[in-house]
């Protein structure tokens, strides 16, 4: 146990003496003890202390005779215990509490990060209530996704909206506040230079992705920023392989929707058999039309090696 009586006068608690305090246990003490989970294992300090053993673990601990008498004195390692079983059941680990605030406590993230956590939050997390997510790690993926865009993130919304953040333009050095989600997706243009990023036109493309099942399939579409189409749209799964082909710049949008339909259209008709049943992508890619067997992408690569030719020419 944690106690240790060195001497009639002296009782130590966690490596710490106590001097004892001589003087009668009175009766209503020990039932409000009894009452509320605890021993009484002597009077310490002064005529203001006690010295309680809690009955659930064994632990003895320094307790002010006022609020045993007054309120339910909470028994510190049975506490930890109860802290260290939530971190461990949010997937952390309980590293020691925050001294300037009696409701924090430090913990290790599984990236190795230390992070600052309530304990009832952590608690819920525990629970499957709420999720956890380590603020230094997430930092980097949205400084990341904001350099592949061009922009270099700044600050936290300064109206405190969760969902917006401060970017600066790396070309022009303009701030400006745009939703993450835009950010993503490159849906915004700069309020500083007027450029939409990246860049007005667009583009007919080929992507090619292995579905779950290993069946190699290719889809033919058209976007204004395929990239982001891929990796924000198109994709459920993360995890699922997947890479462009090949994409067609086209000089207005109008333009590669219609080369995109006419393209489709000539599949359909040389290679009636090569577009798949829905029912094969369905859950993993996120498009109702417009997939087809990987057998076919030399035939779709030759077509937008023509429709490239064309585009040029044109
Ligand atoms: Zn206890
Ligand atoms: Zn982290
Ligand atoms: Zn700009």
């Amino acid at each position: 146990m944690n106690t240790q009586i060195i001497s009639p006068t002296t009782l130590i608690i966690d490596a710490i003496p106590h001097p004892v305090f001589p003087g009668a246990i009175l009766p209503k003490w020990v039932a409000a003890a009894e009452a509320k989970g605890f021993d009484i294992v002597g009077r310490i300090i002064d005529r203001l202390h006690l010295a309680l053993r809690c009955r659930l673990c064994g632990a003895t601990q320094k307790v002010r005779l006022f609020t045993l008498m007054s309120a339910q004195p909470l028994c510190q390692s049975c506490l930890l215990a109860d802290w260290r079983k939530n971190a461990v059941a949010s997937g952390l680990t309980f590293l020691r509490r925050d001294p300037s605030h009696r409701h924090y406590a430090f913990y290790l993230s599984p990236c190795g990060h230390e992070v600052r956590r309530q304990f009832e939050l952590v608690r819920r997390i525990g629970a499957g209530v709420t999720g956890f997510r380590c603020e230094t790690c997430h930092a980097t993926i949205e400084q990341k996704e904001a350099e592949l865009r061009g922009w270099h993130l700044t600050s936290a919304d300064p109206s405190g909206n969760p969902n917006y953040r401060i970017y600066t333009h790396t070309a022009c050095g303009h701030d400006q506040r745009i939703a993450r989600a835009n950010m993503q997706s490159g849906r915004f243009s700069c309020g500083g230079c007027g450029k939409d990023w990246p860049g007005a036109a667009s583009y007919v493309y080929a992507m090619a992705f292995t579905l779950a099942s290993g069946r190699e399939v290719v889809k033919l579409g058209f976007s204004r920023d395929p990239d982001s189409r891929l990796t924000y749209q198109l994709r459920r799964d993360n995890e699922m392989p997947c890479q462009i082909l090949r994409v067609v710049p086209m000089a207005t949008g109008h333009a590669a929707l219609c080369a995109e339909k006419a393209m489709h259209k000539e599949l359909k008709q040389a290679h009636p058999a090569a577009a798949l049943d829905p029912a094969a992508w369905r859950g993993q890619i996120r498009v109702k039309t417009e997939i087809y067997d990987g057998s076919l992408t030399p035939v779709i690569l030759g077509l937008l090696d023509v429709l490239e030719a064309s585009a040029t020419a044109a």
